[in-house]
């Protein structure tokens, strides 16, 4: 028997580790001049002259950029229906209120359209996921958002490298919020970035990531808010630069296995089981199918046990979000986000990473239409 293929696995090369040892060694391992080459090299490489601000996670990041913005009590933020439980939890610890919309059912994505339907008078920000590596189809989005007055912090958590039309997500529109957890197409251990336009937002960032002190008008240090703490060490930095170096290979290597998938899955499968294919510019941070749990008569732990019995394993992203206990209380019904709910009960994600092989994808591909045809 195989050892199991894990559904992800970071790749981190010697070169890399040979520079955090170096950094271990330096006498400097928090916040210092990794941080700072790191945040100049992810500017770099999204482009179009952008700000940079790197911390300890997505999550962070994501609440301090919706709080930079002034979202707080009383206020609305749009967000999908399916996506991580961090995309919502950071509007309700600001003390505002999520406002689920659906997605796609293939795409795993918003549209303006269902976007523009859920914006109320309360309504400040909206939060488009660029699900899986899949961009959003951004320029109604923001063309939405600039017509209505509401600010765009895109959760770009599975996006880093991601074009939209040609253009890098992050290099235009409002604010994009990439993490760098062990699971996403490149790491940084735990860890996160803001990118973004407006040089009026890097006071209040600067302040809420390092406990709300900056110099006054003297020169002299002083606290000017009740900041966070949500400063990167320059140690996770030095991963980061690293793996930037490698992201592009990453992300290739991605698209070529899941090129993969789809040549053994799509003469197999009904077209509503695959994810829309994208294009060129599709990140493939993660490879998910619906599995027609109801109709094989199994649950879906059943079938990842007949996965890994085979050797394979199986995650998933997500559960419906509104369907989570918490936001049910919160008087949410997951049914009003039907595709959200199919998504959510019939999801499984396959294997993806840089390291893996088409004989990987090959046993997968096994696995999976051995489990369909039982
Ligand atoms: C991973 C993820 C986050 C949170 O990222 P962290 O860096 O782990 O905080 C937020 N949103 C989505 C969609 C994610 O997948």
């Amino acid at each position: 028997m195989n050892e199991i293929l894990p559904f992800t696995r970071p790749s981190i090369d010697e070169a890399t580790i040979a520079d955090v040892v170096a950094v271990l060694r330096s006498g400097w391992i928090a916040s210092g001049p990794k941080v700072l080459e790191l945040e100049r090299a992810l500017g770099e490489y999204v482009g179009g002259g952008r700000k940079v601000r790197v911390m300890t996670s997505a999550t962070g990041g994501l609440e301090m950029a919706l709080k930079a913005v002034g979202v707080g009590p009383g206020h609305e933020v749009i967000v999908p229906a399916m996506t991580f439980a961090a995309s919502a939890n950071v509007v309700v610890r600001l003390g505002a209120r999520p406002v689920f919309v659906d997605v796609g059912l293939r795409s795993r994505n918003v549209t303006a359209e269902a976007i523009a339907a859920a914006i109320t008078p309360r309504t400040r920000a909206v939060m488009p996921v660029h699900f899986a590596g899949l961009a959003v189809d951004m320029d109604p989005v923001n063309a939405l958002a600039t017509a209505r007055g509401l600010r765009v912090v895109e959760d770009a958590a599975h996006a880093i490298g991601t074009r939209y039309r040609g253009r890098m997500i992050g290099s235009f529109g409002d604010i994009a919020c990439f993490s760098f957890h062990p699971n996403k197409n490149m790491t940084t251990i735990e860890g996160g970035a803001l990118v973004y336009a407006d040089d009026r937002l890097t006071l209040p960032l600067d302040r809420e990531r390092f406990h709300g002190i900056s110099k006054d008008a003297a020169g002299n240090v002083d606290v000017f808010d009740a900041g966070g703490k949500y400063n990167l060490t320059d140690v996770a930095a030095a991963v980061g630069i690293g793996q930037l170096r490698q992201l592009d290979g990453f992300n290739k290597a991605r698209r070529a296995l899941v090129s993969h998938y789809f040549a053994r899955l799509e003469p197999r499968l009904d077209a509503d089981m695959l994810p829309l294919p994208g294009d060129e510019g599709h990140s493939w941070h993660v490879f998910a199918v619906l599995v027609p749990l109801a109709r094989l008569r199994i649950t879906r732990d059943e079938f990842i046990a007949r996965m890994r019995a085979l050797g394979i394993g199986v995650g998933v992203h997500y559960p419906s979000l509104p369907g989570m206990t918490y936001y049910r209380e919160l008087g949410n019904d997951p049914a009003a986000y039907p595709n959200a709910a199919r998504i959510g009960a019939e999801t499984v994600t396959l294997p993806l990473f840089p390291a893996m092989t088409n004989a990987d994808v090959d046993r997968v591909c096994d696995a999976l239409l051995s489990v369909l045809a039982d």
